[in-house]
C-alpha cells in the first residue's frame, strides 16, 4: 500500500426527490449561473424541479453545452458569468455539462487567455459550483477533473484543480430513466474502465482496494444489462449511479498504481473522429489488455478469477478468456469494441500516434513504459 492523501469535499445528496435540497447548499443571495446541455432536462422534468428548488435566487441560464464540451462555447459561458456577476454555478446534466462548468468556473475568474487553463497553467481561482447529475458515468460530480474539446485544434485536453470539486452533487437515479440505451451503455462502460484503470496494474499489497474495485466491477456487470432490459427499475439505476460516482471520486485509487492509458488514447480518438468517450474506451481497453498481458499478468489472473470466475485452464487461456469476457460485456451493453465498427481502418493510426506525441503521451501506464510503439500495437489490435 502506497502513501496517499485523500480529500473529497463534495457533499452528496442521493436519492429520489433530492433535487428539492438544491436551495440548501447554494448560499442565500447568490446570483446563479445554471448550465445545461442540449435540452434533455426540459423533456424529463429535471429543469422544472431545478427551477422550483432555486426559486428565490437570481438565475442566469446558459444552455447548449455539447457532449464533449467545446472550448468556444464554454468561453462564451464564462463571459456571460462575468458580465452578469454570477457568483455560483449549478450544472445540470451529464459529465459534459459538469466538466464544462468546471472550466467555466475557472475561466470566469481568469483574466488571461482561457486556453492557458488547458495548457497546464495552475488554476488559482474558480467560482464555487454544485451539480445535479443526470447521467451515471464519469464521476465528474465529485472529482476535480474535466476534459474540454478544442475543435479547431482537434484536441481534447484534460485539466484538474482541487478548487473544482463540486461543493455538492445531487444524485437522483430517477433523472436517468430518460437516458437512451446508447447513453446507458456508455455510462456503464465508462465507470467500468475507470475502475479497471485503478485496479488492473500490478499487485500493491492493497487487498481492500482490490476487493473494492472487484465489488464495483461485479456490480456493474450484474446491474448494467438490467438497466437496458428494465429501464424503469429504480434500484438498478440507483446502484449504477452510486457505482459510477465511486469509480472516480478518488477513494478507489488511494494507495495503488494507476494506468490511465486507455483514457489518454481514447481522448485522441474522440478529438479526431468524434467517437463517444466511452465507445473509445471499449475499443482501446481489450486491445490494451491483450498487448500488456505480460506486465499485467498477476492482476489479469486475479481479475479472471475473482471478477469472471475463470478458474479452469492454463494461465494463458484464463487471461484470453477474461479479455474476451470484457469485450463480450461491452457488446452486451450495446457498445462496439472495434475501430472498424466505427468505420476506421489502419490508415488512421499514424494520425492518432502524432496526436499522442504532440500531447506528450509517450510514457503512459502504471510503469511509464507505454511508448508510441506500444500504442501503435494496441491500435492495430483494436482494428
Ligand atoms: P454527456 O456527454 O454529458 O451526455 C451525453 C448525452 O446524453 C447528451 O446528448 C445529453 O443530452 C444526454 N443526456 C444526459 N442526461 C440525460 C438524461 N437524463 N436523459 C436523456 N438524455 C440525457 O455524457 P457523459 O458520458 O456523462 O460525459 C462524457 C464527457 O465526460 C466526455 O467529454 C468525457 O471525456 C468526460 N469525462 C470526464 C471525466 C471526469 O473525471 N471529469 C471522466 C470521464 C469522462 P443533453 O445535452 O440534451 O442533456
Ligand atoms: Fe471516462
Amino acid at each position: 500500500m502506497r502513501n496517499f492523501t485523500f480529500y473529497n469535499p463534495t457533499r452528496i445528496h442521493f436519492g429520489e426527490g433530492q433535487i428539492s435540497k438544491l436551495g440548501r447548499d447554494v448560499p442565500a443571495g447568490s446570483r446563479v449561473l445554471v448550465t445545461h446541455g442540449g435540452g434533455s432536462i426540459f423533456q424529463n422534468g429535471v429543469w422544472q424541479q431545478v427551477e422550483e428548488a432555486l426559486a428565490g435566487y437570481q438565475l442566469v441560464r446558459f444552455g447548449g453545452i455539447e457532449a464533449n464540451p467545446q472550448f468556444d462555447t464554454l468561453v462564451r459561458a464564462a463571459e456571460l458569468a462575468k458580465a452578469e456577476s454570477c457568483d455560483f454555478i449549478v450544472a445540470v446534466g451529464g459529465g459534459s455539462v459538469i466538466d464544462g462548468s468546471k472550466f467555466i468556473a475557472a475561466a470566469a475568474c481568469y483574466e488571461g487567455d482561457p486556453l492557458d487553463l488547458l495548457s497546464g497553467k495552475r488554476i488559482t481561482a474558480a467560482l464555487p459550483m454544485g451539480c445535479v447529475l443526470t447521467l451515471a458515468a464519469t464521476g465528474s460530480e465529485s472529482n476535480p477533473h474535466g476534459v474540454v474539446t478544442h475543435v479547431a485544434r482537434q484536441e481534447k485536453l484534460p485539466f484538474s484543480s482541487a478548487l473544482l470539486y463540486p461543493r455538492f452533487a445531487i444524485l437522483d437515479p430517477r433523472t436517468t430513466f430518460s437516458l437512451p440505451p446508447r447513453q446507458i451503455g456508455n455510462g456503464v462502460v465508462d465507470a467500468f474502465v475507470h475502475t479497471i484503470e485503478q485496479y488492473l496494474t500490478y499487485p500493491a499489497d492493497a487487498p481492500l482496494q482490490d476487493r473494492y474495485a472487484e465489488g464495483l466491477l461485479l456490480t456493474l456487470i450484474e446491474e448494467g444489462p438490467k438497466a437496458l432490459a428494465n429501464p424503469d427499475d429504480y434500484a438498478v439505476r440507483a446502484n449504477l449511479m452510486w457505482c459510477a460516482t465511486q469509480a472516480l471520486n478518488g477513494l478507489l485509487g488511494c494507495g495503488v498504481p494507476q494506468d490511465w492509458s486507455t483514457h489518454m488514447i481514447g481522448h485522441e480518438l474522440t478529438a479526431l473522429y468524434h467517437i463517444d468517450h466511452a465507445q473509445t474506451l471499449a475499443v482501446v481497453l481489450p486491445a490494451l489488455l491483450a498487448e500488456r498481458r505480460q506486465v499485467k499478468r498477476e492482476k489479469l489472473l486475479q481479475y479472471a478469477s475473482r471478477v469472471w470466475g475463470l478458474k479452469e485452464g492454463d494461465e494463458e487461456q484464463r487471461i484470453d478468456s477474461a479479455i474476451q469476457a470484457t469485450r463480450d460485456f461491452f457488446k452486451r451493453m450495446g457498445v462496439p469494441t472495434r475501430l472498424s465498427e466505427h468505420g476506421l481502418d489502419a490508415d488512421v493510426i499514424p494520425q492518432v500516434l502524432a496526436q499522442l506525441e504532440r500531447h506528450g503521451m509517450t510514457a503512459l501506464s502504471e510503469r511509464r513504459d507505454l511508448d508510441l510503439e506500444i500504442s501503435e500495437r494496441i491500435l492495430l489490435r483494436a482494428l
